[in-house]
């Protein structure tokens, strides 16, 4: 199955999709997870990228494609894999077709799940991540039993230093602009699946499986 997450920030694309990993045993691909990772470690491919990321920007296209060429080639995605966060423009689209066409291999779902921005706003503000496992909570909605620690392994939560509201509200407006024209571009090709996010975690990974398994 290959499968791209469409949608804003905060619709869901990281936790649906790592639920689906889980399920059919095919690898998430997450352009903003590798790009965190370059971060952290401070490469220079971080480094470049960092600046972007912090003013809610689309890092550069050469350094995303680059990235995902390299991903997609590994052994652990020929059977399938779950693009979350990519493609984010058109151009990216396009490279993403030629790219796939040259592997042999083409999308056969985009699955775009719809929140509205206020609610969208609300999620990203007071999301917390586990540092040690990368398990997600939420201030309000998803509390930790103990405040700034994971339950499933006691790590350290944190939040990701572009979920504050300046950033998050940059990030919605070139979320409109940039990538929502990718719905219209999916539609033409008949691979578009669009599915209300605005539901509880469980009740949309059972509309994600109704459209995978075809029921
Ligand atoms: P995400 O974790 O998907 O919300 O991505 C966090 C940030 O990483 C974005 O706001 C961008 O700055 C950058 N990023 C992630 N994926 C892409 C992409 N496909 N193209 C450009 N920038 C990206």
């Amino acid at each position: 199955m290959n499968i791209i997450f469409l949608g804003p920030p905060g619709a869901g694309k990281g936790t649906q999709a790592k639920i689906l990993v889980e399920k059919y045993g095919i690898p998430q691909i997450s352009t903003g997870d590798m790009l965190r990772e370059h971060v952290a470690k401070g490469t220079e491919l971080g480094m470049k990228a960092k600046e972007y990321m912090e003013k809610g920007q689309l890092v550069p296209d050469e350094i995303i494609l680059s990235m995902v060429k390299e991903r997609l080639s590994q052994d652990d995605a020929q059977k399938g894999f779950i693009l979350d966060g990519f493609p984010r423009t058109v151009a990216q689209a396009e490279a993403l077709d030629k790219l796939l066409e040259e592997m042999g291999k083409k999308i056969e779902y985009v699955l775009a799940l719809i929140v509205p921005d206020e609610e969208l706003v609300t999620r990203l503000t007071g999301r917390r991540t586990c540092k040690n496992c990368g398990m997600m909570y939420h201030i309000k909605f998803k509390p930790p039993k103990v405040e700034g620690k994971c339950d499933a392994c006691g790590g350290e939560l944190y939040q990701r230093a572009d979920d504050n509201e300046e950033t998050v509200r940059n990030r919605l407006k070139v979320y409109h602009e940039q990538t929502a024209p990718l719905i219209e571009y999916y539609k033409k090709k008949g691979v578009l699946f669009e599915v209300d996010g605005n539901k509880s975690i469980e009740e949309i990974t059972q509309q994600l499986i109704n459209i995978l398994e075809k029921k």
